[in-house]
């Protein structure tokens, strides 16, 4: 179906910014705003149309339910019924890059789609002062999966929400780089045992703190919608080459560490994992850019560096089109 271009408001990160994103907002439209992790695709998450919007803004596949967005955990609760241990983990990480994925409750008001027609439901409350602040006077729950076109690399600033959905979205609020720069952890639960569904922002170490062991599985997101494979994401245009010590003629290499003296781009120089993940898509959108095959230098697979090699595997897979 083609869709004629709309022109792509660009808001500035001011009280007129966070009011016309929610004028727009309750009028159905979509808004791309910053998190802490990506920007996200924010529509009302209780309106059936604006959350059509949404799949159909990214090529979303249908079946790839959405993660909800409140201001609190008090609003969260009137939505979902959380376990003690899902409680437990929301008060210790929120605000911030954890998602939690807990069964709906009666009357949620929430658009099926949102669900992928699911029992359960996806929950974060988000740090970001600018989602807080339109979280918080739109009143209601936002759905915002990251606002880029399905299977592409995130974007970590406005200027790659404009690259990858302008025209086809209302608005981005630009709100400067995202800190953390991936996206959230993923928990569910599963008899009351932890399951990590998507390694991210927490790491796995912080939860087991929380939690007392660490979550009992590790399973990716998308091999739960897609079993058993390793479904290309977050994907450059180029091919990419991962655990590279040095470019092969041609490549774009990627430092990490000190040891990375002559790379074109890196991720941290200094072999810090925050700073890594931080600078990951943005490193990824530059070297895309460059038009040339692009090779990483290895990354510790510890904390952040989890959730940093697994959207590099995945940005290495296979495409499957
Ligand atoms: P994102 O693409 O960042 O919006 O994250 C959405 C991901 O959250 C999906 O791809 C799913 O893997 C996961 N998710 C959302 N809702 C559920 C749910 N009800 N059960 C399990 N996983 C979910
Ligand atoms: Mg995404």
């Amino acid at each position: 179906m083609h869709v004629a271009p709309i022109a792509t408001e660009e808001l500035h990160p001011d009280a007129r910014g966070v009011a016309r994103a929610c004028a727009l907002l309750r009028d159905g439209a979509l808004v791309a705003l910053p998190t802490e992790t990506v920007y996200g695709l924010a529509g009302d998450a209780r309106n059936t149309a604006a959350v059509a919007a949404i799949f159909a803004a990214k090529g979303r596949p249908a079946h790839n339910p959405l993660i909800v967005h409140l201001p609190s955990l008090e609003a969260v609760e009137e939505l979902a019924d959380l376990s003690d241990e899902a409680r437990a983990c929301a008060r210790a990480f929120w605000p911030g890059p954890l998602t939690l994925v807990a069964p709906l409750r009666t009357g949620h008001g929430l658009a099926e789609a949102v669900t992928a027609g699911l029992p359960t439901v996806a929950l974060r409350v988000p740090a970001h002062p600018l989602a807080q602040a339109v979280l918080a006077e739109f009143g209601g729950p936002l759905a915002a999966p990251s606002a880029n076109p399905s299977g592409r690399i995130s974007p970590t600033e406005a200027r790659h929400v404009l690259e990858g959905l302008g025209g086809r979205i209302a608005a981005v609020l630009d709100g400067g780089p995202c800190p953390v720069g991936v996206e959230s952890t993923i928990l569910g639960f599963e008899n009351r045992r932890a399951v990590l569904l998507r390694a991210g922002g927490v790491s796995e170490e912080a939860l087991a703190r929380v939690l007392g062991a660490a979550p009992a599985a590790r399973v990716t997101d998308d091999r739960v919608t897609a079993p058993g494979q390793l479904a290309s994401h977050y994907a450059p245009r180029a091919a990419l080459r991962l655990g590279a010590h040095e470019p092969a003629p041609g490549e774009v290499w990627i430092g990490f560490g000190p040891g990375c003296a002559g790379a074109e781009l890196t991720l941290s120089e200094a072999g810090d994992l925050e700073e890594a993940a931080a600078r990951l898509f943005a490193v990824l959108h530059a070297a895309d850019a460059m038009g040339r095959p692009i090779a990483v230098a290895p990354v510790p697979e510890v904390g952040l560096g989890v959730a940093i090699n697994d959207r590099l595997r995945r940005a290495a897979a296979p495409r499957l089109t």
